[in-house]
């Protein structure tokens, strides 16, 4: 039978392992909030205080979320996911207690990690500015700063992926495409999850997708896999050409233009 093609489904446990590549990152995040939680006397033997806001920023794709779950799953953390559009209301009062809510819950769960997705609607909102929309934005905005401001003391609580402004998101890191090494760790995570022909080589493929996303190398095995039952679906592996039939017809995600946004 042809091995299982298992997407990470949005519950379950992410390791540091399940990250092809990105060492720089995972060692940053590692040094920066694993290691003053792991071992909390070393660093205030010397005075260093965990950062209380970590903004990840980036194409989309790129292993940012799956960065915070490895985080949280690595370092014991709770990990409480906030969208960023479930934040607004319309009512007054409103916004400003459901921010004020997930804070509480994640003091109550502590340490744990407030991961705020899709924050981008903010910025959206505010640069259109219609009406209502600011004021609901600029409530919402404060109130997380003023929660944010809160946490000098918590030290247990970490806020990632959060606003901006000096302070309050302490680390900025740039979550960008991954390199040639990350592309061949994250096909041989994947091929590792298929039943592979003997001519399936991570190292070619990797040197055939410059630029793409770790989602788009994800897609391009999930295709691959697809053209094989296409052709037979009793098919009892995946080959090396219907690698470069999925890679020859892969329509691209993320574009040269789109990281040089980010860059
Ligand atoms: P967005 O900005 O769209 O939220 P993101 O940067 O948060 O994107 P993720 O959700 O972390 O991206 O990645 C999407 C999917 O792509 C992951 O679930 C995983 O399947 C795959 N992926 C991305 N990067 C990697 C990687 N380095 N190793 C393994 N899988 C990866």
């Amino acid at each position: 039978a042809m091995g299982e093609i298992r997407p990470s489904a949005m519950r379950e446990a992410i390791y540091w392992s399940d990250i092809g590549g990105q060492q720089e990152i995972k060692q940053k995040l590692k040094e920066s909030i694993e290691w003053p939680l792991k071992h909390p006397e070393k660093f205030s033997k010397f005075g260093i205080r965990p950062p209380k806001g970590i903004l990840l920023y980036g194409p989309p794709g790129c292993s940012k979320t799956l960065m915070a779950k490895a985080l949280s799953t690595e370092a014991g953390l709770n990990f409480i996911a906030v969208k960023g559009p479930e934040l607004f209301s319309k009512w007054v009062g409103e916004s400003e207690k459901a921010v004020r809510e997930v804070f509480r819950k994640a003091r109550a769960a502590s340490p744990s990690i407030i991961f705020f997705d899709e924050i981008d609607a903010l910025t959206i909102k505010r640069g259109i500015g219609g009406e209502g929309g600011t004021s609901v934005v600029e409530r919402v905005l404060s109130q997380l700063l003023n929660e944010l401001d809160g946490i000098e003391s918590l030290v247990n609580v970490t806020v990632d992926n959060a606003l901006m402004r000096p302070g309050r998101i302490d680390r900025i890191l740039y979550v960008g495409p991954p390199d040639l090494m990350s592309r061949r760790e994250i096909f041989s995570i994947q091929l590792k999850k298929m039943s592979c022909g003997l001519d399936v080589d991570a190292e070619e493929f990797a040197s055939m997708t410059d630029g793409y996303s770790g989602a788009e190398v994800v897609a391009v095995c999930q295709e691959a896999a697809m053209c094989a039952m296409d052709e037979d679906l009793d098919a009892k592996e995946v080959r090396r050409d219907h690698f470069l039939k999925a890679l020859s017809s892969f329509t691209r995600r993320i574009t040269p233009e789109m990281i040089e946004f980010y860059e």
